[in-house]
């Protein structure tokens, strides 16, 4: 598991990690009033619910995702809100590098056939999943696999059909797309694309298979 390292706890609580960019930085992809209104309101809404749930007692995110099923709804909707959220907006770049590269880009061509295949594979996960939800580009222990999951769920929660790390997530619920794009998701999906920073994304592959930052 990935640590985030602007997901900050402290005594009280996880404060709401910092965007690494302004809020305008990635239009006219995805634009300055979604992330405002993403960051400021769902993600900071995500982090009070946790630590109301939580009730002061802090956890490292670590624990209570590895453990979802010893808390209750509340925690495991705003646990994932939380983590997710944060993976999420770090892989966004207005500097983004717009095709793999890496070990990331050689295991994706073994894996998938090409980056094309592989970005529709990830695109129809991200359309195909009904209604609010994720979808996911993870390392398990068959390899890397895309899959989606519904509401904040995430594959490193026991109630994932598909068990591993995610080194990619991507929001689908409306609230990531609707002020620009309305009802089309797709349009959103290829936006996403244009705005994903595959440097990123290969420094958290590495850190999945390296092990690093981990306290085991
Ligand atoms: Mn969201």
């Amino acid at each position: 598991m990935i640590k985030l390292s602007n997901l900050i706890l402290e005594e009280k609580g996880f404060k709401l990690p910092s965007l690494p960019y302004a809020y305008d930085a990635l239009e006219p992809h995805i634009d300055k009033e979604t992330m405002r209104e993403h960051h400021t309101k769902h993600h900071k809404g995500y982090v009070t619910k946790l630590n109301d749930a939580m009730k002061g007692k802090a956890k490292s995110i670590e624990e209570i995702l590895s453990n979802i099923k010893k808390y209750d709804d509340k925690v495991r909707n705003n646990a994932g809100g939380v983590y997710n959220h944060t993976l999420y907006f770090n892989l966004l770049s207005s500097e983004a590098t717009t095709s793999p590269v890496g070990q990331l880009k050689e295991d994706i061509d073994k894996t998938f056939g090409s980056y094309q295949k592989f970005k529709e594979e990830f695109s129809n996960a991200g359309t195909g999943q009904f209604g609010s939800g994720w979808a996911w580009l993870s390392l398990t222990k068959d390899g890397l696999k895309v899959h989606s999951t519904p509401n904040q769920d995430n594959p490193l929660m026991s109630y994932s059909d598909i068990k591993g790390d995610p080194i990619i997530g991507m929001d689908v619920w409306e609230h990531a797309y609707y002020l620009k794009h309305k009802s089309k998701r797709a349009s959103y999906i290829k936006d996403f694309f244009k705005v994903l920073c595959w440097k990123t994304a290969e420094e958290n592959y590495q850190k999945i298979i390296n092990k690093d930052n981990e306290d085991n």
